[in-house]
This record gives C-alpha cells, sequence and structure tokens, in this order.
C-alpha cells in the first residue's frame, strides 16, 4: 500500500538514516539533554550526517527540491526518540531560517542558507517577548526604516538557540503593521542575556536589540509580511512538533515495556500484573493514533502548508498531549527506577512537557480550531 498509510521509500530511507545518526548520539545523549548550550559533539555528529541540508531547497545547497513537512516529521520523529537536544537542533535549522527561504533577499539567501544547510550557520527566530506570548500582535520590538537601514529596538526572551545563533529572524512592529527582519548575530546593538533554566534543558536565552542597525534588504520580504511569513513558518514546520512527540511517547513505551517485561513482582513480571498490561496496550494504541494522523498531516502539509494548517494543528495537540500522556504512565509503570534523575524514562517525561506550550499552546491552537470549526458550520461545510 502507498500514499496516505505507507510512507514511501523515499522517506522510509530517510527515517533510516535519521534513526542511524540518533543511535549514533546514544551514548551523549544523556549529556546532551541536560545542556544549556550546544553540545559540540551533537553538532558535529549533526553537521556530518548531513541531515540538515532536508530543511533547506536544493537551490540554496539543501536535499530535496523544495522544504518537506513530511521529511522533517519523520526525521524529527527518529531524533527525538533519543534526544531533545538532537531533535531541537535540527528542527530550528529550518524554523529559524524558513522565512529568508520563502522571501529573503537573493544576496542573504545564496550567502546564508548554504551554510544553514551545512550546519555552518545555525538558525534562530525570535517571536516572543518577556510580556508577550501567545498574543503576538501585543509585541513592543519596533522596526524603523531609516535613510536605507532598518534600526530595531526590543527585547525578545526564551529564543532556542540564543547565544549559539549565527542569525535571529526578528518580528518586529512596522508602523501599524509587523515585519520579520533577518538579524546577524554579531551587528553592534545585538545581545544575549540570561539563559533559562527549564524543566527540561534547551538552548534557551533573551536577545536584546538595542539600536540594531541592518540594511533595508534585511527585512523579509514587504513591509507588513511578519505575519503572513510567521503563518508560513508555523503551516510547514507545527506538524515536524507532533512527529517529535510522537518519537518521545514511542520512545517512553519502549522502555516500560522493556523494564515491565523483565522485573518481577508477586512471581510474575509486571507485564502480567494488574492494571500494567493495559496500561502499555493503551499507550501503544494512543501513539498509533497520534503517528497516523501526524503522517496524514505531514504528507498534506508537504503538498500544500496553508491548506493542511488544520490538519498540522491538530496533530500538533493530539500528539503533543498523548506524549505527556504516555511518558507519564510510563514512569508510572517503572515504579521509582521511572524516577531516576538523567535516566532516559525521566528524561523523555521532562522533555515532553514544554512541547504542549511552544510552537501553539494546546488550549491557543483547540480555540483557533473551535472558532473555524464553528464558523465553517455556519457556512454549511462539513468537517473532513
Ligand atoms: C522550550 C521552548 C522553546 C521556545 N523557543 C522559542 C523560540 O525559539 N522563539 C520564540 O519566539 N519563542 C519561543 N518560545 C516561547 C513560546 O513560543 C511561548 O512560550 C508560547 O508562545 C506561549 O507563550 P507563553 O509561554 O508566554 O504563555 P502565555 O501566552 O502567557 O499563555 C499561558 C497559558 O494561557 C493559555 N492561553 C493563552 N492564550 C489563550 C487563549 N487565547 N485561549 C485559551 N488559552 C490561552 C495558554 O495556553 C497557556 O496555557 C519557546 C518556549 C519554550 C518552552
Amino acid at each position: 500500500m502507498s500514499g496516505w498509510f505507507e510512507l514511501s521509500q523515499k522517506y522510509l530511507d530517510l527515517r533510516s538514516e535519521a534513526r542511524a545518526l540518533a543511535a549514533a548520539c546514544a551514548d551523549i545523549a544523556d549529556r546532551a539533554d541536560e545542556a544549556d548550550s550546544f553540545d559540540p559533539d551533537v553538532r558535529t555528529r549533526l553537521k556530518e550526517s548531513g541531515l540538515a541540508a532536508v530543511l533547506v531547497a536544493a537551490e540554496y545547497g539543501g536535499r530535496y527540491e523544495a522544504v518537506d513537512s513530511l521529511a522533517a516529521t519523520v526525521v524529527r520523529e527518529a531524533l527525538a526518540y533519543e534526544s531533545g537536544h538532537l531533535d531541537s537542533m535540527f528542527a530550528m535549522q529550518g524554523i529559524g531560517s524558513y522565512a529568508v527561504s520563502v522571501a529573503g533577499s537573493d544576496e542573504i539567501r545564496r550567502e546564508w542558507l548554504p551554510k544553514v544547510a551545512a550546519l555552518e550557520a545555525v538558525s534562530a527566530i525570535g517571536l516572543t517577548e518577556p510580556d508577550v506570548g501567545s498574543d503576538l500582535r501585543s509585541i513592543t520590538t519596533t522596526v524603523v526604516e531609516k535613510g536605507g537601514e532598518l534600526v530595531v529596538n526590543g527585547h525578545k526572551s526564551f529564543i532556542t538557540n540564543a547565544g549559539d545563533a549565527s542569525f535571529y529572524e526578528i518580528l518586529a512592529r512596522e508602523g501599524d503593521g509587523y515585519s520579520l527582519v533577518f538579524v546577524p548575530a554579531d551587528t553592534p546593538g545585538l545581545s544575549v542575556a540570561k539563559r533559562h533554566q527549564i524543566i527540561a534543558p534547551h538552548v534557551l536565552g533573551d536577545v536584546i536589540l538595542d539600536d540594531v542597525h541592518v540594511p533595508s534588504a534585511n527585512r523579509l520580504g514587504k513591509p507588513g509580511a511578519g505575519f503572513k511569513l510567521m503563518l508560513a513558518t508555523l503551516a510547514t514546520f507545527r506538524v515536524s512538533v507532533a512527529g517529535a512527540a510522537v518519537g518521545v511517547a514511542q520512545a517512553a513505551l519502549d522502555e516500560a515495556v522493556r523494564h515491565a517485561s523483565q522485573r518481577e513482582q508477586f512471581g510474575t513480571t509486571l507485564a502480567r500484573l494488574g492494571g500494567v498490561p493495559a496500561t502499555l496496550a493503551t499507550c501503544w494504541v494512543e501513539i498509533e493514533m497520534a503517528r497516523s494522523l501526524t503522517y496524514r498531516a505531514a504528507a498534506a502539509a508537504a503538498q500544500d502548508p496553508l491548506g493542511a494548517l488544520d490538519l498540522s494543528s491538530m496533530a500538533k495537540v493530539g500528539a503533543t498531549e498523548v506524549a505527556g500522556r504516555v511518558t507519564d504512565r510510563c514512569v508510572q509503570v517503572m515504579g521509582r527506577f521511572g524516577l531516576i534523575r538523567g535516566s532516559k524514562i525521566e528524561r523523555l517525561y521532562r522533555g515532553a512537557r514544554p512541547m504542549r506550550i511552544y510552537e501553539g499552546s494546546t488550549e491557543v491552537i483547540l480555540d483557533s480550531l473551535a472558532k473555524k470549526l464553528v464558523k465553517d458550520r455556519a457556512k454549511g461545510a462539513t468537517t473532513k
């Protein structure tokens, strides 16, 4: 069978490649997943794998003709199975450079995208601010055009790759609209402040922009195109978070099954005791449901990202919520062994938690899906 229900050979081959990289990072995953800055060995192994090229179009040194949601999703599922740090390092190369790919000047694309594809340059995107998260229309960062230059002022917070990034795509107010501006990390006036320590360590920091001057050509797209470009980025990559969540949930279940099959209590293995078998099977059912929706949404997004955004959003909510439930249940199945700091299951449990908050929190996505549902029904449409 092919099409919606099975990955084609291209994606199966890509998955094997990503699994090989994940396995090659297994010996350093526990260290890397505690890091709040780039792990140099993970970076070297990802670079040598050539997988970052999946996130850039062939014209600019990438692997495939166009950046492809299904490819990003399949790779993230495999990488997140082993290491959140590796998964994030991979994913951000696409999320932080997509607006450059679709709307950067020729000069910026030709200079930077081949470096992104080769992991010689590190990408980042700055939307969130200290007082602004989900409600991005309230941002206070500004960009003003003066004498052929853009001047950016503001404070971005919780920015993945801050400090390790080579450039930032910064969302700023421009007049009555919003623009995205390409700011190389070494531009005078740009500085990185505190690294944030969170439940599952992540390369996170604040980016301060104090009278940062860049050429006008560094505005990505036209003035006011910021939200459109952000939406294009989301439409392409939101579903890949679902892929990572499926990888995390699968890894947790594999750990729990291994443990429950070996450990004996009351004269039999945990896998045959009380509610444990049903817990394991329920996790399996939920993971398969999440994976099916994720692949379907990613395949649709690979053809038409904006047209598939509802499905991608459903997959993101569905799979990240499944990862939360599954990792929690698997810790429970493993008893005290599930709680050991730094063990794989404990890392997965912590790693699943932020996924329900970033790239559109569950509640914010449900709210927009609900609005769409009611609006479409009012127009007489049926749900698909
Ligand atoms: C690991 C990690 C990496 C990140 N990386 C980046 C990055 O690279 N770049 C970047 O710009 N940002 C990044 N962020 C920030 C992230 O985008 C925000 O955390 C996210 O947008 C949510 O904003 P907030 O945390 O301020 O929560 P808030 O917006 O304050 O929301 C708090 C709670 O209120 C709920 N809520 C908010 N609005 C509504 C609504 N309309 N309806 C119902 N419920 C609502 C939310 O669901 C949530 O439960 C990252 C965050 C994390 C945790």
